[in-house]
């Protein structure tokens, strides 16, 4: 065996279990399909802008250490997510707060907002939300939920917001302040330089070689490593023997604008159904850029088919039971660990795949000398 670990996909939980690999003395062996490492945090410079290829991340986290962690790779600025909504020839903030509300209803303080969602509610007669549907209208009220969130749910989903689990909208704060900080963490900005840099870093002293495939590869390199760590699709690893999971696509329509500010924010959403996308990206205001040019990306979200880039699981129920039944699998397989958004078929945020990995790591290494 040439290798200690074979790291299949070079996104972060691949890159942070290499470099936890890499620093107790093993030998690391990373692929990745794609041309270029990062995996879908990459990052590229465009007219001087660090564009998000794959969509829009910003870290943000409210676990101390995580955050040393990841600050060893890179500078953080200072940047806080306030998107905008647009409904029809509305305009709000979000995440649902006080300045949604007063704009919504004309009102201005906390007890006339919960006021008006009470209202709303009443007849509703919700106790326990059983879907996105019901979490949403038991948080937020009906006006909300109509302009705000259904529009956006569907297209982003594909799928009826009565079909969704909770727990995705359960993601966004709801608060009666007026404070459009998207995120309720402690920490969050965005890394100077960019984020294919943090993940070039950690893949210091490791083997890479991008445009490779690993189902090809291993027809002739059976033996390679001792270990394999899998992060792509768990249900193609095992040839989709139990039935194909679900997925969400994005695709980006990327444009360079000859103008030096076209939205005035790096996330605006389209929330009403007729417009095709559900968001557009400004990727200067990430970094508070003052280029003379622009990069602007839409996102039209789609179902995924073999041949487009995965990048949300459908964590609904019937999805998930077939991903228990991948993961029984997984657990039978020997000398593979399964990690990140595919490997583990997981709506993970970046913190989570990092203490993920690190815990993947941790539990590997246990007892092993390190080397600091
Ligand atoms: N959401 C919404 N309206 C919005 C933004 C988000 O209803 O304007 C809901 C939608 O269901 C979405 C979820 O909140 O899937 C999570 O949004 P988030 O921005 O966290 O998604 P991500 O950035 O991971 O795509």
């Amino acid at each position: 065996m040439k290798y200690d670990y074979l790291i299949v996909g070079a996104g972060l939980f691949g890159a942070v279990f290499a470099r936890e690999a890499v620093r107790r003395g093993k030998k690391v062996l990373v692929l990745d399909r794609r041309d270029h490492i990062g995996g879908n945090i990459y990052t590229k410079e465009t007219e001087g802008i660090q564009v998000h290829q794959y969509g829009a991340h910003i870290f943000h986290t409210s676990d101390k250490k995580i955050w040393e962690y990841v600050n060893q790779f890179a500078e953080f600025n200072n940047y806080i997510n306030s998107p905008i909504a647009i409904y029809k020839d509305e305009l709000y903030n979000l995440p649902f707060n006080m300045n949604t509300f007063s704009k919504m209803w004309n009102i201005r303080t906390p007890r006339e907002a919960q006021e008006k969602i009470q209202e709303q509610i009443r007849e509703l007669n919700i106790t326990e939300p059983k879907n996105l549907e019901e979490q949403a209208l038991s948080l937020a009220g009906r006006d909300v939920y109509e302009k705000l969130i259904k529009g956006y749910t569907e297209k982003q989903w594909g799928r009826d917001c009565r079909e969704l689990p909770s727990f995705i909208i359960k993601r966004l704060p709801f608060r009666f302040t007026y404070d459009n900080n998207y995120f309720n963490d402690r920490f969050q900005g965005i890394p100077m330089g960019g984020y294919t840099r943090i993940v070039e870093k950690m893949l210091e002293g490791c083997e890479v070689r991008t445009g490779t495939d690993y189902f090809k590869f291993r027809k002739e390199h059976s033996e390679i490593a001792e270990k394999i760590v899998f992060t792509g699709m768990i249900d193609e690893y095992f040839d989709y023997r139990l039935g194909a999971l679900e997925y969400r696509s994005v695709r980006f329509e990327t444009e360079v604008l000859d103008c030096e500010n076209y939205q005035g924010n790096a996330v605006v959403n389209y929330t009403d159904r007729e417009v095709p996308y559900t968001r557009i990206i400004e990727h200067k205001h990430f970094e508070f850029g003052k280029q003379p040019k622009t990069v602007i990306s839409r996102e039209y979200s789609s179902e995924w088919k073999v041949g487009m880039e995965p990048y949300y699981p459908v964590n609904d129920e019937k999805n998930n039971e077939l991903y228990s039944r991948y993961r029984a699998l997984a657990e039978k397989e020997n000398n593979v660990i399964f990690g990140g958004r595919l490997g583990q078929y997981k709506y993970y945020d970046m913190d989570k795949v990092i203490a993920a990995a690190l815990e993947a790591a941790e539990h590997e290494f246990a007892g092993t000398g390190e080397k600091k």
